[in-house]
């Protein structure tokens, strides 16, 4: 991925460009993680790298990023550029391209994410990135309340970068978050969310959380009772924003809140129990298992020995149930699949053809 990243440099520079990897890959690279987001800062205009590479295009207009796919790896490319002014706590009013580097890192967020790489591999550090990497410290480029007032969602990038790398964040990070924390209220609730999601499933989520916690950040977020996920032992941010109730507020997907309805179901039952686990599945058993410390191997146990694990699996099909029956299509079949799913899950009847219409031919014939 990298050599790959470091062409693209190249090609950048053979058209007498300049560009630089910038930002969290470098930052990720010195610290040894692996990362396959790649953000490219360069001085050619976003017409002219359009121009240079054919797999290109523009998602972000405004900000005149491109995309550019090679060997398919996907690559954000930013020209370096002024930020003039800023709107609504959050955006510039007008950005200005220039020829740069230097002045282009002094409008990024934080110092471990000004770090950059040329086309040779060399780290370029002008503002003391590595130093902080190496100090596990957050810090802002520049006056921090200044930074969280242009941006508010820098306040849960800082959150976000800090758990994610167990960092510390500065003192006067933490005192400019305090004091600027009521503007997260003008972030979008899904812009809240993507950050949130990231914390939330780090697995070292509870340090994020008590961030959030100590800085106040929980009441900004309408997030009440966020203590209460401290510890709760689950894997996954879906399981955190089940214990939250948020879902009239935050926007989830479909998918997400049916799983986050389950969790919340299942956790009222047995999680070891057949037809438990044959309802709910392993997944959202885990999760309420996890919440109420049932140990998981017992659940993964427990789930490997159910006689069937969905209606598939039972070993007659209703046309041969009306045969047995003589009789045409109706409710009835739902009762009856309803009746021998339960004796196979608890047992008391074999998954077995045979067995199964002798079973209904005794009971419902
Ligand atoms: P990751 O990709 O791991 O989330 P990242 O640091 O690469 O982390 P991106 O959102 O991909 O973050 O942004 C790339 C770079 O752009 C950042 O490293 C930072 O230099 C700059 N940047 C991104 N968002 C902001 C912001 N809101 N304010 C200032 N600079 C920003
Ligand atoms: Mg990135």
């Amino acid at each position: 991925m990298l050599d790959v990243a470091l062409k693209l440099l190249k090609e950048f520079n053979n058209h007498s460009y300049k560009a630089y990897i910038v930002g969290g890959f470098v930052r990720d690279h010195i610290l040894g993680i692996e990362s396959n987001d790649i953000d490219i800062t360069t001085n050619a205009t976003p017409k002219e790298i359009k121009e240079l590479f054919e797999d290109s295009c523009l998602p972000h207009e405004d900000y005149g990023s491109v995309i550019v796919m090679m060997k398919g790896i996907r690559f954000e490319i930013t020209t370096f550029r002024l930020e003039i002014g800023y709107e609504n706590n959050r955006q510039p009013v007008e950005v200005q391209y220039i020829d740069d580097l230097y002045p282009d890192l002094l409008r990024r967020d934080f110092i471990i994410n000004t770090l950059c790489m040329d086309e040779d591999g060399h780290i370029i550090d002008y503002l003391g990135g590595q130093e902080d990497i190496k100090n596990k410290i957050i810090r802002t480029v520049g006056d921090a309340n200044q930074k969280f007032s242009e941006d508010c969602l820098r306040i849960l990038r800082a959150v976000r970068f800090a758990t994610i790398l167990n960092f510390q964040l500065a003192d006067d990070v933490i005192a400019a978050i305090r004091n600027q924390k009521y503007l997260i209220e003008r972030l979008s609730y899904q812009r809240k969310k993507e950050e949130l999601d990231k914390i939330f499933n780090c697995p070292n989520r509870d340090y994020g959380i008590r961030l959030l916690l100590d800085l106040g950040l929980d009441q900004e977020l309408e997030l009440q009772h966020l203590e209460k996920v401290i510890d709760c032992g689950v894997d996954s941010a879906i399981a955190v924003w089940s214990l939250l109730d948020v879902s009239s507020k935050y926007p989830f997907q479909k998918n997400e809140l049916e799983i986050m309805e389950d969790i919340n179901e299942a956790k009222c039952h047995n999680n070891l129990d057949p037809m438990c686990l044959y309802k709910y599945g392993l997944y959202v058993n885990s999760c309420a298992g996890r919440m109420k410390g049932i140990d998981l191997k017992s659940i993964n146990e427990s789930y490997a020995n159910l006689a069937i694990k969905s209606r598939n699996d039972i070993q007659i099909d209703s046309d041969s149930i009306m045969t047995i029956l003589n009789r045409k299509p109706g409710k009835y079949l739902k009762d009856i699949y309803d009746d021998i799913e339960r004796e196979i899950l608890y047992k008391r009847l074999d998954n077995n053809r045979e067995k199964i219409q002798n079973y209904i031919i005794e009971k419902y014939k």
